[in-house]
């Protein structure tokens, strides 16, 4: 079997962004990190990163399942893929690939490097489906799309045909591999990205959207509290007049509660019982709203953002749509939402079960992620 080591480009700039793209994590996740996974679910089994100033520090601090080294990327793309060409020892095929096509599928990666062991390449490249055409001062000049593609990445190569391309290709000439590849004399084998999920390169705010789409988290949630004499009834934050309150070591906040495991269960950092022990008197009589704001600051700082909220709330009485827009400007706020992506709805039970006999109030909820 043949080895195959990868080139991850992690030295590009940020300009078009504003922010840095290959350090901000979409979901919990940089683009470097979700490229390297990719890479390595592809079958690599080396990783050579390229890095700038500005990602060397991120790169040396992560965890790569497979063997790793380092190296200084270069002004130009050209430039740094070289610099990484000439830091393997062994290898049969490379696969290059930049950090910023992070959606790549773990399938793309290892149709393009059974494509470089059968033909000596396996060039990533979509088809177009606009209409194009070139500019040329006054001039315009329609292409014929069936003979246009768009060049991607990973692009893999037989290892020694590549280097050579690169020791003696043009490197200010070129913006991809594949055009050295052509230039030192070959003819490049494409593997086509039809009808997948987008192997697009994150470049402008629209691509960083379309990230945050594809790796959208749901979660869901549920709780229950008996309905007891004597205590204050409070449901998402809000307190509603009636002659029960239920009963639990914090406020008891059953729809809170319930939202709050959506959103710990979409981020798959655990759940309220594990935050915030009942045995723990710090909770006791806590304002639910102020542990939902703990639960979002964790979210957030794991690298996502509430996108919608929509909860249910199970009880025969009291009435609760009165109440729900002040519960969905609390918890809104909360959860840095506009009270328009917090959802809450009731619904009886028609007498029927333990809420339906006025024994508890229970709540669901389902929260999405970006
Ligand atoms: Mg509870």
């Amino acid at each position: 079997m043949s080895r195959a080591v990868a080139v991850l480009l992690c030295a590009g700039g940020s300009v078009r962004m504003g922010f840095d793209k290959l350090l901000t994590p979409i979901a919990g996740k940089t683009a470097i990190e979700r490229s390297m996974d990719a890479l390595i679910s592809g079958g690599v089994q080396e990783i050579v990163f390229a890095v700038s100033p500005s990602t060397r520090g991120f790169v040396e601090s992560l965890v790569c399942p497979v063997p790793s080294q380092i190296v200084e990327g270069g002004d130009i793309r050209a430039q740094s893929v070289k610099n990484a060409l000439g830091a393997i020892a062994h290898a049969d095929i490379v696969a290059i690939h930049d950090a910023a096509r992070c959606m790549v599928s773990p399938e793309t990666v290892r149709e393009s490097i059974l494509s470089a062991e059968a033909f000596g390449s396996g060039v990533v490249a979509g088809k177009v489906t606009d209409t194009i055409m070139q500019l040329d001062g006054e001039h315009v000049l329609p292409l014929d799309r069936s003979k246009l593609i768009r060049m991607q990445t990973p692009q893999t190569f037989r290892f020694d045909r590549i280097k050579a391309a690169y020791e003696s290709g043009d490197l200010a000439a070129v913006t991809d591999d594949c055009a050295l590849y052509i230039a030192a004399g070959y003819a490049p084998h494409f593997v086509f990205t039809e009808g997948e999920a987008a192997n697009q390169k994150l470049t402008t705010g629209a691509d960083w959207q379309l990230a945050l789409a594809t790796y959208a988290r749901f979660g869901t949630g549920y709780d229950t509290h008996r309905l007891v004499e004597g205590r204050k009834l409070i449901l998402g934050g809000v307190e509603i007049p009636f002659e029960k309150g239920l009963l639990g070591h914090s406020d008891a906040d059953v729809l809170t509660h319930a939202v709050m495991d959506a959103l710990l269960g979409a981020a798959g950092i655990g759940d309220i019982g594990r935050l915030f022990p009942d045995n723990d008197a710090a909770y006791a009589g806590a304002d639910s709203v102020e542990l939902l704001r703990e639960v979002v600051r964790r979210i957030e700082s794991a690298g996502f953002r509430v996108a919608h909220v929509d909860a249910t709330i199970i009880c025969e009485r009291p009435k609760i749509k009165p109440h729900a827009a002040s519960m969905q400007a609390r918890l809104g706020e909360a959860m840095h939402l506009a009270p328009e992506s917090v959802s809450i709805k009731a619904t009886t039970t028609e007498g029927m079960n333990d809420e339906g006999k006025g024994l508890c109030i229970s709540a669901s909820a389902v929260a999405s992620l970006v």
